[in-house]
């Protein structure tokens, strides 16, 4: 056992805790620095053993990989650092260095009551996990609390509210401070325990995770490899349906960014977006026929949501997108046209819907629908009258035509940035070799067949 912090060095000292036992671990994906004992050092600190992770974590500038796992190698010296740091700024009281902090929330700010001097002190609010901290003060703080302060006046009814307000008066000025501010944390870890949300900080780590592990593996990852992690890691958050077409969405397009302002780097963008989309595709497919249609609405507002709250600035590739999704057997025809005509309704109680959103993405995706509607119109129109060819596949054509017509100006313009954008990328090959990963990413879109990506007449 060590002391609390670890720099005081008498060996009598009352708070202990255990000594971080650490393993370096190397795995596919690189080395990993494991701490065995997370949950032993956790439980002498008082703290959940995330709290400590996340810290680690936010200090050496690394991902978290599991529970217990963070990236790269960090040896001793430097994990008990930053330990020491983490228990500096949230475990030991400002004023007496005792490590008998209890963290509560106060109007959102993270404050510590001290249990040993009754000081109460606002802690680190800049800190990174500051925000995680105060969404997710263990609840036992407040009873240890609760069982101090009663403890002092022998009166066991203080744990009733009512009770409580009616003793304020008496309470001197520092208890009720720390009384009040126990009810507001109280409301706030009910708001916390509801249902993951968009907004949760866990679905965001989950695609940060996600996205990480698709980079770094690249293409030795099969689709099923890919689904499969993506499902992996909504069953640790216990991510529901809508939200793991949300992180699947994300984890697969949030790492790629405009490279510039200008227009040749607009549709580089938009292209990289389509292409990645297009590549992974097969991932919803295979989703969807598990999930059938709850799992379509859960696509649908996934898809809304990263074009129209996440990225507006790309509504001009709404079209195209909608056009692989149905390619691909994503959504179907029948899905897409009642959707448009607001029949096909997605799911008001996820967190991923948004009506307005909703509006404006049918609307940006208007060329697209009004193309699958004249082509089923088509349909309806002219089937009596084919004769000799396979009917499936001439309409299938007529709709090629169509759809090739209302998106050819556009594949023209990205094809032109795209040859403009190789030509670039080949003369700074020349002159910046350490941008390599940049061109490289140019070089590979350059290489797939661009007739591929829009083309309609393999449908
Ligand atoms: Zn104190």
């Amino acid at each position: 056992m060590i002391n609390i912090p670890s720099t005081i060095e008498d060996p009598a000292y009352r708070y202990k805790m255990p000594r971080m036992e650490l393993k370096q671990e190397s795995r596919l994906n690189g080395v990993k620095t494991n701490i065995f004992n997370l949950s032993d050092v956790a439980e002498a600190l008082r703290v959940p053993d995330d709290f400590i992770i996340k810290y680690m974590c936010a200090e050496l500038g690394v991902g978290k990989e599991k529970k217990s796992i963070i990236k790269g190698s960090h040896p001793y010296e430097i994990m008990v650092e930053v330990l020491d740091s983490f228990i500096t700024k949230f475990i030991l009281c400002p004023k007496c260095n005792l490590p008998e902090i209890s963290l509560f929330a106060e109007k959102k700010i993270l404050k510590g009551g001290c249990r040993a001097c009754g000081k109460v002190s606002k802690l680190d609010n800049a800190h990174k996990i500051s925000n995680h901290i105060i969404r997710n003060i263990p609840k036992d703080m407040s009873e240890i609390d609760v069982k101090i302060r009663v403890g002092d006046e022998d009166d066991k009814s203080t744990t009733s509210k009512k009770s409580k307000k009616g003793k304020k008066g008496k309470k001197k000025k520092k208890d009720k401070d720390l009384e009040e501010s126990k009810e507001d944390e109280k409301e706030e870890l009910d708001d916390e325990e509801e249902k993951l949300t968009i907004e949760s900080t866990e679905v965001a780590e989950t695609i940060e995770s996600i996205s990480d592990i698709f980079t770094e593996k690249g293409d030795d990852m099969s689709i099923d490899d890919k689904k499969d992690e993506i499902r992996n890691q909504c069953v640790s958050i216990a991510a529901e349906r809508d939200l793991k077409y949300y992180i699947a969405l994300n984890s697969i397009l949030c790492k790629i960014q405009p490279e510039g302002e200008d227009q040749k780097a607009k549709n580089v963008y938009m292209n990289t977006i389509l292409l990645t989309f297009q590549k992974s595709a097969s991932i919803f497919t295979s989703m969807i026929e598990e999930d059938g249609e709850e799992g379509t609405k859960c696509f649908i507002m996934a898809m809304v949501n990263f074009f129209i709250t996440q990225r507006p600035d790309l509504d001009i590739a709404i079209a195209g997108f909608c056009k692989i999704a149905y390619d691909s057997n994503i959504i179907s025809e029948e899905v897409f046209l009642a959707w448009a005509d607001k029949k096909f309704k997605t799911d008001k109680k996820s967190s991923v819907y948004d009506k307005k959103a909703e509006k404006k993405f049918r609307k940006a995706a208007q060329k697209f629908l009004t193309w699958l509607q004249e082509a089923e119109e088509d349909e309806g129109e002219e089937s009596e009258e084919e004769e000799e060819e396979n009917e499936e596949l001439t309409e299938e054509q007529k709709k090629a035509k169509k759809m090739e017509q209302l998106i050819k100006e556009e594949k023209l313009k990205q094809e032109q940035a795209l040859a403009e954008s190789k030509a670039k990328a080949d003369e700074e090959e020349k002159q910046q070799e350490e941008e390599g990963q940049k061109i490289d990413l140019m070089a590979d879109k350059a290489d797939v067949p661009e007739e591929d990506d829009f083309d309609i007449d393999d449908i």
